[in-house]
């Protein structure tokens, strides 16, 4: 996949779609279950009644190399939310209950590691672990800063390059689910890289949170329908899991931090809904007024159920003994 396809950095110009790709969405089924789907809070999305999606209708945008953002305050994000990363790790495992066979590090894969800040929080943590993206720019920054033998240039919904290694313990993807088209058929492809018993695991944006039924349209996922295809629940990330030929599906609520990610979205979608503007000072304002309820937020959200937090943490199991999901041949 593409360098850091994530949530959308408010350093950027605002992706809204317009034009008559907004106005008339062609309808779609949903891409998890199959089922119809009907209006959501977003008229660029589409909400499957059977398994809670939220299923984008425009068409896919392609990721040019504007998509990707340099800049030192973009990679001060990136290495904060590496160590972000590394904590949602650790309690994703306490939830699978796994360990490596031979008491040795986890061998770790990242699908779409961009420059490498989560590979090089996740090697300082203890982890083996590599890391691949499609952005050849990006794999080349990481390796100059040390990790040669780590990051290696890859799609990663294909085959991993020679020296990368294979049958790791886990394969992640952090933000990455939700550009897919088919979330089902990405994770049959991860699990290819697993060993058996291995697990696939992440984060995305839920797709059905409290936040989003809170801030409605006005919810900053909706921003970037060409790039973010399908936003999953705790039910339909079950579903996916399950088609793509894993087991033991399990979700877990978090939220971003608060001194950054939260409060901006947060204070961007209520600025948005309370007084259909965004601008900054309006933002500036709420945010402040929302930094503390969102610490808090940040604290509890651990502790919530899986719809209460804005992201959704995923793990699901490669089966020890049963064949491979025939989505991934
Ligand atoms: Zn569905």
């Amino acid at each position: 996949m593409h360098a850091t396809p994530t949530d959308a950095p408010e350093t950027a110009a605002p992706r809204r779609v317009t034009g008559p790709s907004a106005q008339a969405p062609a309808p779609r089924p949903c891409p998890v279950c199959d089922a119809a789907t009907g209006a959501s809070e977003s008229p660029a999305y589409a909400a499957c009644g059977a398994c809670g999606a939220r299923v984008s209708l425009v068409p896919e945008g392609s990721y040019d190399a504007d998509y990707y953002y340099h800049g030192p305050e973009f990679d001060r994000r990136c290495r904060a939310r590496a160590a972000v990363q590394v904590r949602h790790l650790r309690r994703l495992r306490r939830a699978m209950g796994s360990a490596a066979p031979d008491g040795g590090p986890l061998r770790v894969l990242e699908l779409g590691c961009a420059k490498g800040f989560f590979v090089e929080a996740a090697l300082a943590a203890g982890y083996d672990a590599r890391g691949v993206d499609l952005a050849e720019g990006a794999v080349a920054e990481g390796r100059r800063r040390g990790l040669e033998g780590h990051l290696f240039t890859a799609d990663a919904r294909g085959e991993l390059p020679a020296g990368c290694g294979s049958e790791f313990d886990l394969v992640v993807a952090w933000e990455l689910l939700e550009h897919m088209d088919r979330p089902a058929s990405f994770l049959a492809t991860a699990a290819k890289h697993l060993r058996p018993g291995g697990w696939v695991t992440g984060s995305t944006p839920n797709g059905d949170s409290s936040w989003l039924r809170l801030l409605g349209r006005t919810w900053h996922g909706f921003d970037i329908p060409q790039f973010h295809r399908v936003y999953l629940g705790p039910e339909s990330f079950a579903t996916a899991a399950e088609d793509a030929g894993l087991a033991e599906p399990l979700t877990l609520s978090a939220t971003e931090p608060a001194g950054d990610f939260l409060v901006k979205n947060l204070a961007t979608g209520l600025a948005r809904r309370w007084f259909g503007s965004d601008s900054r000072p309006l933002r500036t304002a709420l945010a402040a007024g929302l930094a503390l309820p969102a610490l808090c937020a940040e604290r509890l959200a651990g502790h919530l159920p899986a719809l209460a937090g804005d992201t959704l943490l995923f793990a699901a199991q490669q089966p020890s003994e049963v064949p491979r999901s025939p989505i991934a041949s």
